[in-house]
């Protein structure tokens, strides 16, 4: 399905308008994304103590503040939401490693590839948002069930479309898919991993929460908190 960024404005009747999300959110978006990752660094460096090898949240934190610097050093101010999203996905392959940069880069350069407009509505928020699940399958062919971040952005999907379909702004879109991929992350904590470093452990995976999972949530929620 193609989105055109043009907000179709549908049945809407008393002078209440279509509101939708921008290049300023984007930015704002990747700002707090990387304050929540900065405060939640020590959290997801253990959750990935007790399942990996203990990187995730200083991976990610590397990444997000290179994401800054250079959103601080742009010279001229992006013009679409992809630009954004885009500058995000190049400087997280390049500085995040493990298996988490790949995913995320990808996730974040499928997600700017659907947002190259200046405006979301809320079916260009769910667009964004299948792209970026999409991208991380390909990239890390898991399915749900798998203790991944998979179980975060699936259900992360799920609410968004669910939410669009009612006829929910952006915003409540974005929070929609937040609160869905915070209880798919709580989720994982049964499950036993069959990707990933986790897997290496087998049954003794289960009873430990995915940090792939949890940092996924931390995001949508930044990304929804930008929007409101
Ligand atoms: P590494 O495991 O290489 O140290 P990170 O610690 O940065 O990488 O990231 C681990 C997270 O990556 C996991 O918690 C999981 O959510 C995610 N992950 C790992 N492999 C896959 C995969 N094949 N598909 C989706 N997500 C994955
Ligand atoms: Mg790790």
């Amino acid at each position: 399905m193609g989105q055109d960024g043009v907000p179709d404005g549908t049945a809407e009747g008393g002078g209440s308008s279509v509101t939708t999300l921008d290049v300023t959110w984007a930015q704002a978006w990747t700002r707090a994304a990387a304050q929540v990752v900065a405060e939640h660094r020590d959290e997801l460096v253990e959750l990935d103590r007790q399942i990996g090898d203990g990187d995730h949240g200083e991976n990610l934190h590397r990444g997000f503040t290179a994401v800054l610097a250079k959103l601080d050093g742009l010279t001229e101010p992006p013009g679409q939401v992809g630009d954004v999203l885009k500058l995000v996905a190049t400087t997280l392959m390049s500085t995040v490693g493990g298996a988490a940069g790949p995913l995320y880069g990808t996730a974040f350069l499928r997600a700017a590839k659907v947002t190259a407009t200046e405006r979301l509505d809320a079916a260009g928020v769910v667009a964004m948002l299948e792209a970026a699940l999409e991208g991380i399958v390909v990239r890390g062919k898991a399915s749900p069930g798998e203790k991944t971040m998979v179980d975060a952005w699936t259900p992360a999907v799920h609410a968004a479309v669910e939410a669009a379909d009612g006829g929910a702004e952006p915003a409540a879109v974005l929070a929609a898919a937040a609160t869905a991929a915070e209880e798919g992350a709580v989720a994982t904590d049964p499950l036993v991993a069959t990707k990933g470093r986790a897997s290496y452990l087998g049954e003794r995976s289960a009873g430990h929460r995915d940090p792939g999972a949890a940092s996924s949530a931390l995001l949508l929620r930044a990304a929804a908190e930008a929007a409101a």
